[in-house]
């Protein structure tokens, strides 16, 4: 059986169109299904639609989180509590074409474990949002090894790989760069991603660098070894200054040099500031890991 996992955060105005679609394509090509919403908190009709379609509909679960915890989360739960052999992870707003999941699970049907969708073209998306998406990817993929360009939260897992997954007890996960962490037999497939027909993208740009942000700590110290190379820098920097003061000193020129001491404090001050939040940031992912808080709340499973 396959597993489509979909999160969905407000999406009333799309989902029961992605569920006819969705159902029809996989009758049609006769593959045994079961669709997990995952509705991450909705404020407006989302889980009133899914409640009705899962009355209808024996292939449709529901999870209900208690409120809205992201996309990470639903995802993570969705995984969870998938029951097929495979576990297919796509968007509720139609973006991933369906068509491309025939084909992935068609893949993993001839032998492969993980199948990752790659963005093609990236659709409707401001200059800004194109520029720092390639950003943040080139960033990524220096920082921790790992090719993502293009990379998309459209995957489909082999069972054994999701329960891989499950087993890591990470509080900030970060799916897209986990799943292809873990190697196996891995293959990926191309997408066009299509236009957002209905409704609007949950992602601000704050939200955004706050994503971006987090998935750099998660995965790479790079940040902290630039705090060190900054520390080497700086150092050189004194090394010279303090040698150019002492010559000052001995030809007896030493009351100059005010500019230098002010450019220096603020150097200095702002180089240890610096490293100060970088510290902190890592400090803070600690210390969400310590707390061992559950990474969502189920309030209720249909
Ligand atoms: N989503 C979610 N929780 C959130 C934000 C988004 O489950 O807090 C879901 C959303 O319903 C959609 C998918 O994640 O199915 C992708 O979201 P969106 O379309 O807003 O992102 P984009 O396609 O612009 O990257
Ligand atoms: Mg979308």
């Amino acid at each position: 059986m396959l597993t489509v996992v979909i999160p969905s955060y407000n999406e009333d105005k799309i989902i029961r169109k992605t569920i006819s679609v969705l159902c029809s394509l996989l009758e049609k090509e006769q593959i045994d299904y079961e669709l997990l919403f995952v509705n991450d908190g909705s404020n407006d009709n989302t889980q009133r639609i899914l409640e009705q379609e899962a009355s209808l509909n024996p292939h449709i679960h529901v999870i209900m989180f208690s409120r809205n915890f992201g996309k990470e989360s639903a995802i993570a739960a969705g995984l969870a509590l998938s029951k097929g052999e495979c576990v297919a992870v796509m968007d509720g707003d139609l973006q991933h074409p369906p068509k491309v999941l025939v084909q992935m699970y068609r893949l993993w049907e001839s032998g492969y474990e993980v199948v990752n969708g790659v963005k093609k073209t990236r659709g409707e998306e401001s200059v800004m949002h194109k520029f720092s998406s390639r950003m943040f990817y080139k960033i990524m993929t220096q920082t921790t090894g790992l090719d993502m360009s293009g990379s998309s939260d459209f995957k489909l897992l082999d069972r054994k790989v999701v329960d891989i997954l499950m087993a890591m007890p990470e509080y900030h996960s970060f799916f897209r760069a986990l799943s292809s962490w873990v190697g196996f037999n891995s293959t990926s497939v191309e997408f066009d991603v299509a236009d957002r027909e209905e409704g609007e993208s949950k992602w601000s740009t704050r939200a955004l660098i706050k994503y971006a942000v987090n998935n750099i700590l998660e995965f790479s110290s790079a940040p902290m070894q630039i705090v060190t190379v900054a520390g080497i820098v700086t150092f050189i920097i004194a090394f010279v200054v303090s040698i150019q003061t002492l010559i000052r000193y001995f030809i007896g020129a030493s009351a100059e040099g005010f500019t230098t001491v002010i450019i220096l404090m603020l150097l200095l001050g702002s180089v240890l500031m610096l490293g100060i939040g970088v510290l902190g940031l890592y400090i803070s992912k600690i210390y969400d890991e310590v707390k061992r808080r559950p990474r969502y709340i189920i309030s209720k499973y249909i």
